[in-house]
Order: structure tokens, then C-alpha cells, then sequence
């Protein structure tokens, strides 16, 4: 089976894990530091915070912005529910935004609308989590006027974008956000097994999430209520949690970094071929915009209206059958039971929903070659007789 994505892991990596293996440290050590200075010194941002994985640094993020009950969130309906579940972690009650029918992010047009009922029904969201789905950057400006007009915080979930570039800035520069959250899940644009990480312009948030990833437990004694009783004293200031990210994985983290330009060209050497080699079926093909570098962490191609008589499950089916892991990305969130137990419900989030009917991810990671693409490419030929 051709998997839809794949970690690309060298010998290198392996050396660079080993060598940690061998050191006095496993925990969050030297190799953690260094993972968040070359990653902040790669986006251009003062603040990094390596975690366990991005799920728990989108927690940690809307704790930081001190999101809880009674505050709303607002996130795109078309992504993975880690961007959603967040906001509810928190206590926060979880609204969406539908998506743009060409780029699949969330909608700035129904952003605009959506703010202003809120605004005259007295209700904004205290934090909008925009997600640069497939690694194509939002409309951050935009967003980030919107956020300035309106006072609510951005957290950008970049889950699919390390190494991406919105305008002239690195996606997790910070530079129209709060907050920037990446993954380094082996599906994603580089790996650290599981992990993810934070980062920030912001000191005052950078603290809080460095206090709330350990437990809530300082040792610095500046930060303390009262005095230290001696070099075993800490306190415990907030609740916090246990989220840190081991040295073995930072260690393969900062490693694989030096490969993550050549992993997105790879990535987009591989996507030019499907541009070129699908681009007279039936089908909608990914949208990139000119000004920006996408990370292409997935290539998704769109069933037309009609699709030569075809649906989007017989597609699928006859893929999976030719032996590769296609996949669709993603279940509308609001349509999972848990977010249909809170009164969301089919027909909320249409252009999502249509997207979502129609949808396909082709295999796309570094690893796949170009006999293993040539093969995707004749069998969804042969799936349009
Ligand atoms: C993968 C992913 C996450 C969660 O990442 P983990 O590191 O697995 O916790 C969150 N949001 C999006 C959009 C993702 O794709």
C-alpha cells in the first residue's frame, strides 16, 4: 500500500537519537533548547515552546490567552478536531467559521459576516484559531485586522504548514498572531515521533505556557509567592500540566529541520506532477496562491459536479483497491457525535459539508517516488473511464 503520507526519517536522525541515548539526558534537556532555538531562529520568533505534541500546545496556547467558561472560540469547521477541542479543554464554548470553496481555510468573507451578528448580539469569540489547511497559509491579514477591529486573540493552528511562508514572513513568525501551534505527528512536514511546539512574540504568554507545560511548578525565585527554603524548594503557582517533550525527540526534531526546505520542495515537485498529470479530469485541484509558499502537507483533488457519472466513495474505493492509502481530510468537525451532542448539526457549515462529499487526499510526502507517483497517477486515470 502507498500510504497518503510518510515520515522521511535518514540515518543522520538515527544518529542524532542515538547520541541522546547514550547522554545523561532523556527528559526535557539540552536537545529541547536547542530544538526551540533553531526552530525560533527559523521563523523569525523570540518565543519557542517544544510539547508533547500539538494538541497539548493548542491547550496550552488557550490557556496562556486565559480563554475558559463562558468565553467563545471560533475555529474552521474543516480540520482535524484537536483545533476544536481546545476551546472546550478550557471550559470555552466552540464555534465555526465555514471554509472558502477554492482554498478549503476558513472564509474571510464569512468571518467579516459572522463577526458582525456576533457584535450586535454582543458575543465575539475571544480567540479565533485560523488552520492553514494542507499547509496553504489563511488570510492572515486579514484575519489579524479583523482580530485588531474586534479584540479577539489569533491562535494559528500551522499543524500542516512548518515551513510554509505567508507573504514575505515564515508561517510561526508570529507576525499577524498570538500564538502559532506546530505538529511534528509522522504524517506531518517534519517529525519528532509525536511533538509539537508554540511560539510567540509575547513573553508574558511565552511564561505562562512555560509554567503550565511543567505542572504549573516554577523554581525560579523571583517568580515565587514567598521565600525559598532551600535548592530542593519549588512552588506550584497555577495548575499546570506534564507536556514536555523528551530530548530523543528533539534530538530527531532538530535533526530532520535540516532537511525541512528540501522536504516542502520535494513536496512541491510532486504536486507540479499531479497539476500537470490530472489537471484534464474531472476534478478540482489544490488551489496555491501566488504570494505564499504552501507546505503542502496534503495534495487534495475535488470531484466536479457530475465527475463523469463517478462519485467520490467509488473514486475512493478504487484507489484503496489499486493498493493505495488514499484518504479524506476531514470529517466536518461539527458533524462528529460529540459536537452534534452540543447542537451542532448537517447543513451548519454547507460549503464545508459539499467539500467534504466530493474530497480525496493523494499520496504526498518527500519519500514518494516518482515510479510510486507515476502509479497514483495511472490509477486515478483509470478511475475516469
Ligand atoms: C495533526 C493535527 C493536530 C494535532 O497534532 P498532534 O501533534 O497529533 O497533537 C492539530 N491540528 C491539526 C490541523 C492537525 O492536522
Amino acid at each position: 500500500m502507498i500510504p497518503y503520507g510518510h515520515q522521511d526519517v535518514s540515518e543522520d536522525d538515527i544518529q542524532a537519537v542515538e547520541e541522546v541515548l547514550r547522554s545523561d539526558w532523556l527528559t526535557q534537556g539540552p536537545a529541547v533548547e536547542r530544538f526551540e532555538r533553531a526552530m525560533a531562529e527559523y521563523c523569525g520568533v523570540p518565543h519557542a515552546l517544544a510539547v508533547c505534541n500539538a494538541t497539548a500546545a493548542l491547550h496550552l496556547a488557550c490557556r496562556a490567552i486565559g480563554l475558559g467558561p463562558g468565553d467563545l472560540m471560533w475555529t474552521s469547521p474543516n480540520t482535524f478536531v484537536a483545533s476544536a477541542n481546545c476551546g472546550r479543554f478550557c471550559g470555552a464554548d466552540v464555534d465555526f467559521v465555514d471554509i472558502d470553496s477554492r482554498t478549503y481555510n476558513m472564509s474571510v468573507v464569512e468571518l467579516k459576516r459572522k463577526l458582525n451578528q456576533a457584535e450586535r448580539r454582543g458575543r465575539v469569540p475571544k480567540v479565533l484559531i485560523p488552520v492553514h489547511f494542507a499547509g496553504e497559509p489563511c488570510e492572515m491579514r486579514d484575519i489579524h485586522e479583523l482580530s485588531q477591529r474586534y479584540g479577539f486573540y489569533v491562535i494559528e493552528d500551522a499543524s500542516h504548514a512548518v515551513g510554509a511562508r505567508y507573504r514575505d514572513t515564515a508561517v510561526g513568525s508570529c507576525t499577524y498572531s498570538d500564538i502559532t501551534v506546530l505538529s511534528f505527528h509522522p504524517v506531518k512536514i517534519i517529525t519528532t515521533g509525536e511533538g509539537g511546539m508554540a511560539l510567540t512574540r509575547d513573553k508574558g504568554l511565552y511564561e505562562k505556557m512555560l509554567l503550565l507545560r511543567s505542572h504549573g511548578i516554577t523554581r525560579d525565585a523571583t517568580k515565587m509567592t514567598g521565600a525559598s527554603e532551600g535548592a530542593w524548594y519549588y512552588e506550584q503557582l497555577d495548575l499546570g500540566y506534564n507536556y514536555r517533550m523528551t530530548d530523543i525527540q528533539a534530538a530527531l526534531g532538530a535533526s530532520q529541520m535540516q532537511r525541512l526546505d528540501a522536504f516542502v520542495a520535494r513536496r512541491h515537485e510532486l504536486a507540479k506532477r499531479y497539476d500537470r498529470e490530472l489537471g484534464d479530469l474531472p476534478l478540482d485541484l489544490p488551489a496555491r496562491a501566488p504570494g505564499n509558499l504552501s507546505a503542502l502537507h496534503l495534495y487534495v483533488v475535488t470531484l466536479r459536479e457530475g465527475a463523469d457519472g463517478r462519485n467520490r466513495s467509488q473514486v475512493f474505493d478504487t484507489l484503496r483497491n489499486a493498493g493505495i492509502g488514499v484518504n479524506v481530510h476531514y470529517i466536518p468537525v461539527h458533524l462528529q457525535p460529540y459536537y452534534r451532542s452540543l447542537g451542532f448539526k448537517p447543513s451548519d457549515f454547507p460549503v464545508t459539508e459539499r467539500y467534504y462529499a466530493h474530497a480525496i487526499s493523494l499520496p504526498l510526502y518527500s519519500g514518494l517516488t516518482n515510479d510510486d507517483q507515476e502509479y497514483v497517477v495511472q490509477s486515478v486515470r483509470r478511475a475516469f473511464p
